[in-house]
C-alpha cells in the first residue's frame, strides 16, 4: 500500500493499445497482460476507473461519405466490444468487474449511473465505462475525462502507443524531444497530439492531471501509479 501515489485513477486504454502489433482488432494477449496489470493494482487497493477506445475497430471519421452521427454510434458501440473484452480478461484472473455503459443495453452491461460506480469502486471492483460519453462528436479522451472527474478520480492514466509527449512524430523524426511536464496551455497552444482539445479543457478546467505513457510494457501501468518517473506529465504547471 505504501508506495501508491493514487489511491483512484482513472485508466485510458486506446483502442489501438489492445490491438497490439496488428494495429487492428483485439490481441488477447496484450489484453491479458494489461489485466494481470490492473489486477496488481486491485490487489494494493488501488480503486480504478477505466475508459477503453474503439478505435482498433471503428472509428467515426473513417465513416467516408457516412452521416457523421451514425459512424460516430458505431464507434461508441466498438467500444463497448472492447470493454467486454477487458471485463472478460479481468474476471479470468478473478477481478470482480462491472461495464457500464452511457447508451443502455441493459442485457449486456449496467447503463452508466454515477453513483452506482462511486459504489462498485469503493467495493473494489473496476468500472469499465463504455460507449463514450453516448454523443456523437466527442472521443473517448473526453469521456474518460469526464468520468474521471465524475468519479472524482487523482489523476487519468492516459495509455498510449508513444511513451510520452513529445514536440514532433517521434516515429518520423529522430530528433524529437520528450517533455517531462505540459501545462495544459501548453498542449493547447502548441496543438500537441495528446488529447483532443475537449478533453485538455475538461481536464484543466477540473484540475485533472494526466499523465501520458507508453504501454511498450504492460508494466508501466503499475509504475504510474506507484510514482516512478515516466511519460509526460499534464498539469496546471
Ligand atoms: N465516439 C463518440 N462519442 C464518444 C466517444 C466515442 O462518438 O463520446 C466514437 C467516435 O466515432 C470515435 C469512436 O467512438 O472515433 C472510437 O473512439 P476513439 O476514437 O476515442 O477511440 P481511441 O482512439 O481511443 O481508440
Amino acid at each position: 500500500m505504501n508506495n501508491i501515489k493514487f489511491k483512484r485513477i482513472m485508466l485510458k486504454l486506446s483502442g489501438e493499445a489492445l490491438a497490439g502489433e496488428k494495429g487492428y482488432g483485439i490481441d488477447f494477449e496484450i489484453v491479458t497482460e494489461i489485466a494481470k496489470q490492473i489486477k496488481e493494482l486491485v490487489d494494493m487497493g488501488v480503486e480504478i476507473g477505466a475508459v477503453v477506445g474503439g478505435g482498433n475497430i471503428w472509428r467515426g471519421r473513417n465513416g467516408d461519405g457516412m452521416d457523421r452521427t451514425t459512424a460516430d454510434y458505431m464507434g461508441m458501440l466498438a467500444t463497448c466490444i472492447n470493454a467486454m473484452a477487458l471485463q472478460d480478461s479481468l474476471e479470468q484472473l478473478g477481478v470482480n468487474t462491472r461495464v457500464q455503459t452511457a447508451i443502455e443495453m441493459k442485457e449486456v452491461a449496467e447503463p452508466f449511473i454515477r453513483r452506482r460506480a462511486m459504489r462498485h469502486l469503493e467495493k473494489g471492483r473496476v468500472v469499465i465505462f463504455a460507449a463514450g460519453t453516448g454523443n456523437p462528436y466527442f472521443s473517448t479522451d473526453t469521456t474518460a475525462a469526464l468520468r474521471a472527474a465524475e468519479i472524482e478520480a487523482e489523476v487519468i492514466l492516459l495509455a498510449k502507443k508513444v511513451d510520452g509527449v513529445y514536440d514532433k512524430d517521434p516515429y518520423k523524426h529522430t530528433d524529437a524531444k520528450k517533455f517531462e511536464t505540459l501545462t495544459y496551455i501548453d498542449v493547447l497552444d502548441k496543438g500537441l497530439q495528446v488529447m483532443d482539445s475537449t478533453a485538455t479543457s475538461l481536464c484543466m478546467d477540473n484540475n485533472i492531471p494526466i499523465l501520458v505513457f507508453g504501454l511498450d510494457s504492460p508494466e508501466n501501468i503499475k509504475k504510474a501509479v506507484t510514482g516512478e518517473k515516466m511519460g509526460t506529465l499534464v498539469c496546471k504547471g
